[in-house]
């Protein structure tokens, strides 16, 4: 006799139903989807005692003919795809065919549907899978499913649903993601007979400001893009936003809510040292692309997907974002109406690169967004050209104008200077003041370690040894990613005696050194003669420069959790950077702020120390009592 058999649907349905409905917020997620699926435009969501023991949905969609209500009940019965190939084509949210038979299978469910063209609607009840009745019924156009006490016949699932609290937590950002993405459709939620929320036709800012508080979205940083793979639109958090919980980020895409470790991933990394280890940033992203790229069809509540070339994705959401967050000018303003201690530097802000920190810098600088003052990076840089420019002009008109009282024919137009040049300027340790020609000093040094320079808004002090770090780590990262030879010949080889444990390190990253433009020679043992360094690397310090790398990329290997190219980056800037104490030329500072303002992120260095502070001419006044 054959011990193997086919199940019965019911139990089959009560078996599949583990899958779907987990909880009560599942029920509401596959009905809110049956809901758009149908076209409506009004979607009303009614529950009791957490949802254990009513959900009801009601919308105003296009509504089921008395077959179909009954058939709607039926394991794998859609009307939404027929081909497999249709899967390719998706633009339902719903496609499988089992959430209604599933959640009938453990719940008491009633459904009342009437399409819009027909006279009579239909109500079907079903409990635990079971048919109990249908009939004709009268009722509005559209359909309202009622799934009563959820898990009745399943008793350990019912007792393991959690505590009221949490499982309408759960109902309540069900039904929020779907307001939110779905800005076209007014959705209520009723619990216990109270209103929660109701939206008609509220824009995505307006709801997003009703979840989240008034004036949320003056946080928040629109981002949109569009090219031949995909369309996205949404918000990024603004650094200062950071520290906000996971359940505060929001991914669809086309209009499905999912998740994606993968793209979470692409954007937090891409915040990068903006963020500490533990805080999340808030987004919203909504990205539509051709459905057949990307499969939903990985778990059956949907819920995970799957891009077809996942590596391409995660580029291009971090390159996106990325793009985003350093056009943004973050730099801190230094409000003097705050507590004072709020921007005295705390130590690890010092110049004390043997113990760099990775906390997320909004945080640190308390750094709040000025609602006046929506700036961009570029905005700050071309701030701070005009007002060069402008005082340069003055000083040549000054110039032309003592020229023609002394009569003496006008020698021809000098060229305006300081215009960055393409490439790098190498800093010397001691400026050449010959370069200097025009007189008036555009940017002052103070005490060989801070640039001064004036910005429409008021002052800019930048730390010029965390900007030269910068610009040097992202050139270092540049060169070694690009394979590009990149050495200087020594013109005396220098012939060093490593310790041992130098000698492992050389030998851990030996290519590494010699894609940053290093060139040595190994003799038998740790003695090894260095012909090349990176031009970079500041005159006088080439004698020690390897050993001082090996040692910082040491101290990083432990304090800093990157990869080696990016550790060897970072110590190399370190070491090779001009120093507090350089004192450096008008010429070199110029081109110091022009470089820096061409990184992706001046604002911080590789160790997540502030590059730029900014004091506001409002902030000066007030300190003057004007
Ligand atoms: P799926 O959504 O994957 O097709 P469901 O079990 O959720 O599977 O629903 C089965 C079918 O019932 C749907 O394909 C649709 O034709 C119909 N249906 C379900 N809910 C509604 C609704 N609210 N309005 C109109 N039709 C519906
Ligand atoms: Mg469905």
């Amino acid at each position: 006799m054959a011990l193997i058999k086919k199940l019965p649907d019911v139990v089959a349905n009560k078996i599949a139903a583990g899958e779907v409905v987990q909880r009560p917020a599942s029920v509401v997620k596959e009905l809110l989807e049956n809901a758009i699926d149908a076209g409506a435009d009004e979607i009303i969501v009614i529950i009791k005692d957490a949802g254990k023991s009513l959900i009801q949905v009601v919308d105003n969609g296009c509504g089921m003919t008395p077959d179909d209500a009954v058939m709607a009940f039926e394991r794998f019965a859609t009307s939404k795809i027929s081909d497999v190939s249709d899967l390719e084509r998706l633009h339902t949210l719903g496609f499988r065919g089992e959430a209604l038979a599933s959640i009938a299978a453990v719940s008491q469910v009633e459904l009342k549907t009437k399409p819009r063209d027909s006279a009579l609607a239909t109500l079907v009840r079903i409990e635990g899978g079971i048919l109990q009745e249908t009939a004709p019924t009268q009722a509005a156009d559209g359909t309202s499913v009622s799934v009563r006490n959820l898990f009745f016949n399943v008793p350990a699932r019912r007792k393991f649903l959690k505590s009221n609290a949490t499982e309408f937590k759960h109902i309540y950002e069900t039904v929020q993601a779907q307001a939110l993405i779905h800005t076209d459709i007014g959705f209520s939620l009723i619990s216990d007979g109270e209103e929660i929320f109701r939206f008609k036709d509220e824009s995505l800012p307006e709801r997003l400001e009703f979840f989240f508080g008034k004036d949320f979205t003056k946080g928040l940083l629109e981002i949109s893009e569009h090219n031949t793979i995909l369309t996205l639109h949404g918000y990024l958090g603004k650094p200062a936003m950071t520290k906000r919980a996971k359940q505060e980020q929001f991914l669809f895409i086309n209009q499905r809510v999912v998740q994606s470790r993968l793209i979470s991933h692409a954007i937090t990394q891409a915040y990068g040292e903006l963020l500490s280890e533990r805080e999340q940033p808030f987004y919203f992203l909504s990205i539509s692309l051709d459905p057949k790229h990307v499969d939903v069809n990985v778990h059956p509540s949907k819920l995970e997907v799957k891009f077809d070339d996942e590596r391409n994705m995660y580029q291009m959401i971090h390159a996106v974002v990325r793009r985003a967050i350093h056009h943004l000018d973050f730099s801190p303003a230094v409000s003097i109406t705050e507590k004072p201690n709020s921007f005295s530097a705390p130590t690890h802000m010092t110049h004390s690169p043997e113990a760099p920190n990775f906390v997320g810098i909004a945080k640190r600088l308390s750094y709040q967004p000025h609602e006046t003052e929506i700036r961009t990076t570029q905005a700050l840089h071309a701030d701070y050209k005009e007002s060069l420019k402008a005082r340069q002009l003055a000083e040549l008109e000054h110039l032309a104008q003592i020229r023609n009282t002394l009569a003496r024919p006008s020698p021809s137009a000098e060229p305006l200077p300081n215009q960055a040049p393409a490439q790098q300027v190498i800093f010397s340790s001691g400026a050449t003041q010959s370069e200097d020609k025009t007189s008036e000093t555009l940017v002052w040094q103070i005490h060989n370690k801070y640039i001064l320079t004036q910005i429409k808004s008021g002052l800019m002090i930048i730390d010029q040894h965390v900007a030269h770090e910068r610009i040097l780590y992202e050139r270092a990262l540049s060169v070694m990613n690009s394979g590009v030879p990149n050495s200087q010949q020594l013109l005396f080889p220098q012939r060093i005696e490593l310790k041992p444990w130098e000698a492992e390190i050389l030998q851990e990253i030996h290519d590494e050194l010699l894609r940053l433009g290093f060139s040595f020679r190994l003799f038998g043992g740790r003695s090894i003669l260095i012909e090349g360094i990176p031009p970079d690397v500041r005159p006088g310090s080439e004698e020690h420069i390897l050993q001082e790398i090996l040692e910082q990329y040491q101290t990083y290997k432990t304090t800093l959790s990157l990869e080696s190219r990016h550790t060897l980056a970072a110590a190399y800037a370190c070491r090779s950077s001009i120093k507090a104490g350089d004192k450096l030329s008008q010429r070199e500072m110029q081109v110091l702020i022009d470089q820096l303002f061409a990184t992706s992120m001046p604002y911080i260095c590789p160790h997540g120390r502030p590059i730029i502070i900014k004091l506001s001419l409002e902030e000066l006044d007030k300190m003057f009592g004007r």
